[in-house]
């Protein structure tokens, strides 16, 4: 007799061997999908320009449907991103539907709101990824919102106590180079996984660089120090696959090998299927709203060169559709682990 464990299982079982018979054939499948419902935002980031592209958006029964064929089609993870997820009165409902359909859900969010959701929150997602800038001062600073500090962490003691794992994403500019120390001491403290990743100068179009301030040299400095940090224990989220790339930087690899728009990829506010955000204006990309998602995610067109990218879920995600040993085993720990204090000092 199947238990229910199983059946509860099962699901998953059968789009990790739909991936597998992917991967072997070397054809296309939407394991992961991140789904941006809005590029609104109640905050005005220093390193950030996406609010500026704030459009159409497509509604909940639009994003629903998507999810449902997506979900058909093989997805076996939905992310969900802005913009600020939780402006929109409809999130929580997509997040819940994403969740009815057995998806491993994860949500992006500046943590400002999650109190005011957190039940409805705690019964639909897996993983909740905020931002952290650094230090009180430079966090506040750098999100041009006082008090934002306070409230991130806030969230993320909220969010642990009902058991969601938290991951945070900290996106190093000219403003806050200097706060890796701690933010990972921040990470041990209250429990979470810490991605760090480079500011673009421009988020939809990586052709435009870096923030000036991101030298190779500074990239390579940063990429040992966390290698450091991560041998001596401390809750580095990223993989050493993703820290050799990071310490490649700026040219960080070959967005021609990259599995976006392979095995994940990212669906647009206004229902636009692109390989990811990066690369949302070299091409003209299929509207899933138009042709149905699967299809679009099928024909989009993928990136034939390019210097690859450090945007920590993205290249986490291609290295493990890339069968890296390193990444899939940091994936693992990252979700059967919550960080807490060493019992060892950092060597
Ligand atoms: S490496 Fe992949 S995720 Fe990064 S910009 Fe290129 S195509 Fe996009």
């Amino acid at each position: 007799m199947i238990t229910r464990a199983v059946r509860k299982a099962l699901p998953m079982i059968e789009r990790s061997a739909r991936l597998g018979f992917a991967l072997a054939t070397r054809r296309r499948l939407p394991y992961s999908v991140t789904f941006i419902l809005t590029h609104r935002c109640n905050f005005q980031c220093d390193y950030c320009d996406i609010p500026a592209a704030a459009g159409d958006e497509m509604s909940k029964d639009e994003f629903c449907a998507a999810i449902d064929e997506l979900a058909g089609a093989g997805m076996a993870r939905a992310s969900f991103s802005g913009g600020e997820v939780l402006l929109r009165p409809d999130a929580l409902a997509i997040l819940g539907h994403a969740k009815s359909r057995g998806l491993f859900t994860s949500l992006n969010t500046n943590g400002w709101l999650v109190g005011r959701h957190i039940d409805a929150l705690a019964s639909s997602l897996d993983m909740m990824v905020v931002s952290i800038d650094g230090p009180e001062n430079q966090h506040d600073l750098v999100r041009r919102k006082r008090g934002s500090y306070k409230r991130v962490l806030g969230a993320i003691d909220l969010a642990r106590s009902r058991g969601i794992a938290v991951a945070t994403i900290t996106v190093l500019s000219r403003q806050n180079l200097s706060v890796v120390d701690d933010v990972l001491a921040l990470a041990e403290k209250h429990g979470f996984w810490a991605y760090f990743q480079p500011a673009y100068a421009d988020c939809f179009e990586h052709a435009r660089g870096l923030d000036p301030a991101l030298s190779a040299d500074v990239l390579a400095a940063l990429a040992r120090d966390l290698g450091r940090a991560r041998a001596a224990g401390l809750p580095v989220a990223a993989s050493p696959g993703f820290l050799e790339r990071l310490g490649r930087g700026p040219a960080f690899g070959d967005c021609g090998d990259c599995h976006a728009g392979r095995y994940f990829g990212t669906v647009l506010p206004d229902g636009v299927v692109v390989p990811c955000h990066l690369v949302s204006k070299e091409a003209t990309y299929p509207n899933g709203r138009e042709i149905g998602f699967v299809r679009a995610f099928l024909e989009m067109p993928h990136p034939t060169r390019g210097p690859g990218c450090a945007i920590s879920p993205y290249q986490e995600s291609d290295l493990i559709f890339h069968l890296d040993a390193r990444a899939i085993a940091a994936a693992v720990e990252r979700f059967s682990r919550t960080p807490g204090p060493r019992a060892h000092s950092r060597g």
